[in-house]
């Protein structure tokens, strides 16, 4: 074993004696040699999930502090407060936490289990977080689909301590300011992991007219407003993700007037704008994951291709596209052939810039894939 953290049922020969769903049980291999120790749910397609390869580490209490400690030392290092504030805290496997996922905004923590294991220790996870972090308040968001996969019925949503987080919860990303909605906003409230994206587009943004497609609540807006563009158009489906998108904007001085915000469907928008001959200097594409699966990618293969080829459509020579895909079943390998079609249907060169696969706070192990679901490409287009 290579430290992958998952062992599929198919793999499993024998099953612990009265099947402990949820409970600490030690794998073994063929020989009968100790392999890990892991979270047991046969409920699930994913059987074990692994959290140490050290026989003689007890799962306790002090464990759990003591990974959490890991992972908030970790960020402790690599941010200033005074300049990011909202970063992700805990990184489920990759940060040897299977099902725990915790983000920070500001003075609130944010937390999703989505494991059967893991929401047996909830209480233990408050009370570790509570001491090492001291936020105002611990919120729940496990509204989330693949606790059904684990034979969890139950979806929680609510305050787990200290105090309920407000409707707007400010935190500041690379110096600008920024609000969420942690009760009813997508995930946590924010995505995170394109922290470093952003601050690259703002270099890229001077004097520019920009695209934001899929802008959720106006993260790239807002950094090529900074980089100084013109115009930045943000476009989303959501009417409270655009709500959300012209506060953000307001928030750090740039006038939502200048900087249109419109509840559209991308494809119909970037079809609008063809006809329209309209081009940009800029354009970013940030869809939801269109491969959920690998069952699902030969579907997704061809939306992101036809996405990829729209905004290069309305893209000005020399322009620049930032196309981004956060589906774990399509690497970055996979993604590169899909602008390279792109390219071809269009008779453009695509020339990348730059690469992004993760960053600090979403940390991915080598032998685990299916956890290095981000890829960005900065690419100029000609
Ligand atoms: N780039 C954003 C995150 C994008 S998440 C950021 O940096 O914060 C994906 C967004 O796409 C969501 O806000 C969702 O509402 C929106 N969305 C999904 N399908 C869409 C479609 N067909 N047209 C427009 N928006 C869509």
């Amino acid at each position: 074993m290579e430290g992958h953290p998952w062992i599929f049922r198919a793999a499993v020969a024998k099953e612990p004696k009265g099947q402990p769903i949820g409970e600490i049980v030690e794998v073994l291999d063929w020989r009968g040699k100790f392999v890990g120790k892991g979270f047991y749910n046969s409920n699930s397609s994913i059987t074990l999930r692994v959290l140490t390869r050290n026989q003689d580490e007890e799962i306790n209490s002090n464990w759990m502090a003591k990974r959490i400690h890991q992972a908030v030392d970790l960020r402790r290092r690599a941010f200033d407060d005074t300049i990011t504030s909202g970063y992700r805290l805990i990184h489920g496997e990759n940060d040897f936490l299977p099902g725990l996922v915790v983000d920070r905004y500001g003075e609130f923590l944010v937390m999703q289990i989505h494991t059967l294991g893991m929401d047996r220790w909830r209480e233990v996870i408050v009370e570790a977080l509570m001491n090492q972090v001291s936020p105002k308040g611990i919120f729940e968001r496990s509204d989330v689909g693949a606790r059904q996969g684990e034979g969890l019925d139950t979806l929680p949503v609510g305050v787990l301590a200290g105090e309920v987080p407000p409707d707007r919860v400010p935190f500041l990303e690379n110096g600008m300011s920024f609000v969420c909605d942690v009760h009813t906003g997508q995930k946590t409230g924010f995505f995170l992991d394109q922290r470093d994206n952003r601050l690259t587009v703002s270099a890229f943004c001077q004097d520019a007219q920009v695209l934001n497609c899929f802008s959720y609540s106006g993260g790239f807006s807002v950094f090529a407003a900074h980089g100084g563009a013109q115009a930045v158009e943000s476009v989303d489906a959501s009417e409270p993700a655009l709500v959300l998108a012209k506060e953000n904007l307001s928030l750090n001085g740039f006038d939502p007037n200048d900087h249109p915000c419109i509840q559209e469907n991308v494809f119909d928008h970037l079809k609008a704008c063809k006809d329209g001959g309209r081009q940009f200097d800029v354009v970013i594409v940030d869809p939801p994951a269109f491969a959920k699966s690998l069952g699902a990618l030969k579907r997704a293969s061809r939306a992101y291709v036809r996405l990829n080829r729209m905004a290069i459509e309305v893209l000005k020579p020399g322009g620049i596209l930032v196309s981004a895909s956060c589906s774990s079943a399509v690497d970055d390998e996979t993604y590169v052939g899909f602008l390279r079609l792109a390219g071809a249907e269009t008779k453009r060169s695509i020339q990348v810039i730059k690469t992004h696969l993760n960053s600090i706070d979403h940390p991915g192990f080598v032998a685990f894939p299916e956890g290095r679901y981000l890829k960005c490409f900065f690419c100029v287009v000609t």
